[in-house]
């Protein structure tokens, strides 16, 4: 034991290269670039170190294009002898640059014991760890049993359909026998699941008129006005009573949640350019986007019948009140049990490590777990990794080194005990 984490510590520089490495191909999504060239990297090590490598790009997946292709790796090394297989999955697309950066977004600096960049925490950090702790169990332990698998996947950003749920498909996690995704969730935190979320577009619909007239139209923005009035006396004081016992971080996730994304009503806004002034009009349509994050306790059906039961008591109070919802996007909550084979291997392999017990938690938004559990019908998955939460998608995007050390010693002791002899 003592060996593997001796071994992690001793491939630190290696750890770092590797990391960099990633972070200089800036796979940036949307629109997903250079995601070829970031899975042939993946693959060209592990394939160099005896892997089985398969290049998969999720033909006919949403955001598939020849332009804008969907790859992904899948990387597998096989044991000495029959055993179970350890997957870990990390996303190799990264989020916007955005403004605010002191540093190269792409350049993977290092300075004050960090490695800097877009990505070096959501998750090019996480999946350097994962290959060296990989790297680093199976070049101690030749005569392991099982497989270990890694997978570079696309996607993940923007609804992970062209990576994970495309590979879920495929059957690719019917053999998997425990998933690490290593997510930034704190070295020392295993994170379970997440919520559920479902969005929607709300319309309202009015009768165009002319502006100095409206009496002779009807208003869509004013039914707008009344539904997000309703919210805000039955709705969110509802949501913000109704706790979870998941144990969601942040605390203030804790319960059910409604953003309200935007509204949009009446004439469009016009270019910066335009110097003209807006044309009389009574607005016939209003548009809401909710995105409504729900609870294990919670089912979908009784979620959306609430907010159409809303609409209801309006338009009984309402006359000419006109509405309708549209479905946009929906998944459901997930929670790996406490006791699953994954968690509780982890969980020792932390306190190995760090000296203490990990903590659950369960993420505020959806990742790719979603995939895994409800397409590949594979409950034993966790997300742990090294990296701060909330530096994820920020200006000046870091990873801690002894963070992602420490980690892959998590890891690779996780391997040890799954499949070590
Ligand atoms: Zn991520």
């Amino acid at each position: 034991m003592d060996r593997l984490l001796t071994e992690i510590t001793a491939r630190e520089g290696e750890l770092i290269a590797l990391t960099q490495e990633l972070i200089r191909i800036p796979t940036l999504n949307p629109p997903g670039l250079h995601y070829r060239e970031v899975c042939e990297m993946v693959g060209g090590r592990l394939g160099a170190r005896g892997w089985n490598v398969q290049m998969v790009r999720a033909e006919g997946a949403r955001g598939d294009s020849d332009v804008h292709p969907r790859w992904n790796v899948v990387c597998r090394l096989e044991g000495a002898a029959p055993g179970e297989t350890v997957h870990f999955n990390g996303h190799h697309d990264v989020v916007a640059v955005g403004e605010g950066w002191t540093r190269d977004p792409f350049g993977g600096e290092v300075a004050d014991g960090r490695v800097y960049g877009r990505g070096a925490c959501d998750m090019k950090g996480g999946i350097a760890t994962s290959i060296i702790a990989a790297e680093t169990f199976a070049d101690l332990n030749p005569d392991f049993r099982g497989a270990i698998e890694i997978s570079a996947t696309a996607d993940e950003e923007s609804g992970g359909y062209g990576g994970v749920a495309y590979l879920a498909e495929k059957g690719r996690f019917a053999h998997v026998d425990h998933v690490i995704i290593p997510e930034p969730l704190n070295k020392d935190r295993i994170c379970l699941g997440h919520r559920g979320v479902w969005w929607a577009e709300i319309e309202t619909k009015g009768r165009i008129a002319h502006g100095s007239m409206p009496f002779l139209g009807d208003c869509a923005v004013r039914h707008m006005g009344a539904v997000i009035e309703e919210m805000e006396h039955t709705l969110f004081p509802l949501l913000a009573g109704r706790r979870t016992d998941m144990p969601v971080v942040p605390e203030g996730a804790r319960q059910s949640t409604l953003n309200l994304n935007s509204v949009h009503g009446g004439e469009p806004v016009q270019d910066a350019d335009y110097t003209g002034l807006p044309s009389a009009c009574v607005p016939d349509r209003c548009v809401l986007t909710i995105d409504r994050r729900f609870l294990i306790e919670e089912d979908i059906a009784q979620v959306k019948r609430e907010v159409t039961e809303m609409m209801e008591r309006i338009r009984a109070e309402r006359p000419e009140f006109r509405y309708e919802i549209r479905d946009l996007f929906e998944v459901l909550p997930t929670m790996t049990p406490e006791d699953a084979p994954v968690v509780r291997v982890v969980q020792e392999a932390v306190h190995e490590v760090m000296g203490k017990s990990a903590e659950f938690v369960v993420s505020p938004g959806t990742y790719d777990q979603k995939h895994i559990d409800r397409i590949g019908r594979l409950r034993n998955c966790i997300a742990y990794g090294p990296g701060v939460l909330d530096l994820a998608h920020q200006p000046d995007e870091w990873i801690g080194i002894a963070d992602m050390v420490d980690a892959g010693g998590v890891m690779a002791l996780a391997l040890q005990r799954l499949l070590g002899r």
